[in-house]
C-alpha cells in the first residue's frame, strides 16, 4: 500500500482531478489559501486540525477537528481525501507516514522530518554541498555543558537556535560569550539546540520550488526579504540587490536540492547572502512560504496553485512573474493605536491602484502575530515601492 507515496508508485496513480477532495494537515493561512485554490479549481478541501475555530476551517468544506496524531482523525482524512498535504512544518512525520499507507502524501515523511529537525537539515545540506555548490553557516550541536566547553572561539559571536519548533525568530537568542550560550541554554530548558555563527548578511533571500512526482522541478523568480524582530517583513521581487550570478546559484541550489530529497510539492528555501557575495544556506519550508505570497497576484501559477498540482499529480503551471511586486506583512500591530484597538483603514490601502489585501480570518489581532499580508503590483518595481511606503504610512508602520 505504501507505494503509492514512491516515485514510480505515484507515477502510476493517475491525477485526482476535480471534484474530488484534497486534505491539508494544519488549519492556518497556509491552509486557507491552499483551500481557496483548491476550490477555485473545482476541488472539496478537507482541514485536520485540533483548534475549533481556524482560518482554514471558515473556508473548507470540512473541518476534521482532531489532534495532528490522532488515529481516528487521521483515518478520517485519509478515507475522504485522494491526496493529502501538509501546511504546517511541525506536523508529526510518524501521522504523514500513516496516512501514506493509505493516500498519496506530498510532501511525504522523508521531506518533512528534515525540514523540522534543524540537525537534520544542515546535516542534509552539509552532505548535499557537492551537488547544491552552497553550504550552512558554520555550527555546533549544544546538547550538554560539555559542548559549550568544546566550542570553538570562531563560533562566537552566534545565534542559539533550537532544534525543533522554531518559528518566526522564535527559540532563537543571539550569544557573545560562552557564559551568555550557557544561559541561554538554561533560558531554553537545556533543550537541544544548534549554534550558529553569526554571519555578516548583506541581504536575505528565498528560493521557491515545486517538483511533482514524476520528477519534473520549476523554480520561481527568487525573492529579497527583509526581516524585522525575526519576522518576514517585506517581501521583493525581483530584489533590488539580487545579482544574476547569485540569483541562479540559488535556483540551481535549491533544485539540487529538491531532487536530492526526492521530493513531491512546494519547498521553500531560505538563503543569505553576506558582505563578501557569499550564498550561504540557511533553512527549508516544506510547503507554501510566507516569502512566496507575492506569486498569489504577481505570476501565471501561484504557490498554492501550485501545490495543489503537485499533490493531484497534475502537470506543474507556469512560474512566470507577470508584474513587479512587493508584499507587506500585515501583523497585529496595525490595530493598535497605543493601547487602543482599532480597524485599519483598508478603504485607503484599497485606493491604491497596485494593492492586493489578503486578510485571514483571524479575528484576535495580537502585536507579532500575522493577520495578512498586502501585495503591491506595479508596471515597474519602482511604482511599487512607492505604493509600499504610502501603505506604510496609512497602516502607521515606520517603512
Ligand atoms: P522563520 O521560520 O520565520 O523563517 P526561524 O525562526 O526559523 O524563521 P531563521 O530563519 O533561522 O529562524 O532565522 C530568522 C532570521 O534571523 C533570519 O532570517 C536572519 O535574519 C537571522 N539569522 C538567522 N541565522 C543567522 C545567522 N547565522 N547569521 C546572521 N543572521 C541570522
Ligand atoms: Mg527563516
Amino acid at each position: 500500500m505504501s507505494d503509492l507515496n514512491t516515485t514510480q508508485g505515484a507515477a502510476i496513480l493517475p491525477a485526482a482531478n476535480p471534484p474530488a477532495w484534497l486534505g491539508v494537515m494544519g488549519g492556518g493561512q497556509l491552509g486557507r489559501m491552499f483551500a481557496q485554490a483548491a476550490q477555485s479549481m473545482g476541488y472539496q478541501v478537507a482541514v485536520l486540525e485540533p483548534a475549533d475555530e481556524c482560518p482554514a476551517g471558515q473556508v473548507a468544506q470540512r473541518l476534521v477537528n482532531a489532534g495532528y496524531s490522532d488515529a481516528a482523525g487521521l483515518d478520517a482524512l485519509a478515507a475522504q481525501c485522494l491526496a493529502v498535504t501538509t501546511e504546517f512544518e511541525n506536523v508529526p512525520a510518524d501521522s504523514l507516514s500513516r496516512l501514506a499507507q493509505s493516500v498519496f502524501v506530498a510532501p511525504d515523511a522523508r521531506g518533512v522530518s528534515v525540514a523540522q529537525d534543524r540537525i537534520a537539515e544542515k546535516r542534509f545540506f552539509v552532505d548535499c554541498a557537492p551537488k547544491s555548490g552552497v553550504l550552512p553557516a558554520p555550527h555546533k550541536v549544544i546538547a550538554s555543558d560539555a559542548d559549550i566547553d568544546a566550542i570553538d572561539d570562531d563560533l562566537l559571536p552566534g545565534i542559539l537556535k533550537t532544534v525543533r519548533m522554531g518559528y518566526d525568530g522564535k527559540g532563537q537568542v543571539r550569544v557573545r560569550t560562552r557564559d551568555d550560550v550557557r544561559a541561554a541554554f538554561e533560558g531554553m530548558g537545556q533543550v537541544t539546540c544548534l549554534l550558529e555563527k553569526m554571519l555578516p548578511l548583506a541581504y536575505e533571500v528565498s528560493v521557491l520550488t515545486a517538483r511533482g512526482a514524476d520528477g519534473h522541478s520549476v523554480v520561481y523568480p527568487i525573492a529579497e526579504n527583509v526581516h524585522r524582530d525575526g519576522i518576514l517583513f517585506t517581501t521583493t521581487v525581483p530584489g533590488p540587490n539580487v545579482s544574476n550570478a547569485s540569483a541562479e546559484l540559488a535556483q540551481q541550489a535549491a533544485q539540487a536540492l529538491v531532487a536530492e530529497l526526492g521530493y513531491v510539492g512546494v519547498l521553500c528555501i531560505e538563503f543569505f547572502v553576506l558582505d563578501d557575495g557569499t550564498l550561504v544556506v540557511n533553512e527549508m519550508a516544506p510547503r507554501p512560504h510566507n516569502s512566496g505570497h507575492y506569486t498569489m497576484d504577481a505570476c501565471v501559477t501561484s504557490q498554492f496553485a501550485q501545490q495543489v498540482r503537485a499533490m493531484a499529480r497534475l502537470p506543474l503551471g507556469d512560474v512566470r512573474q507577470h508584474s513587479p511586486a512587493v508584499m507587506l506583512n500585515i501583523l497585529g500591530d496595525v490595530w493598535f493605536d497605543g493601547e487602543t484597538l482599532r480597524e485599519p483603514a483598508w478603504d485607503r490601502i484599497l485606493a491604491l491602484p497596485g494593492a492586493n489585501l489578503h486578510l485571514y480570518g483571524k479575528d484576535d489581532p495580537r502585536r507579532g502575530r500575522k493577520m495578512g499580508h498586502l501585495t503591491l503590483v506595479a508596471a515597474t518595481l519602482e511604482e511599487a515601492q512607492q505604493q509600499l511606503q504610502q501603505a506604510c504610512s496609512i497602516l502607521g508602520i515606520a517603512p
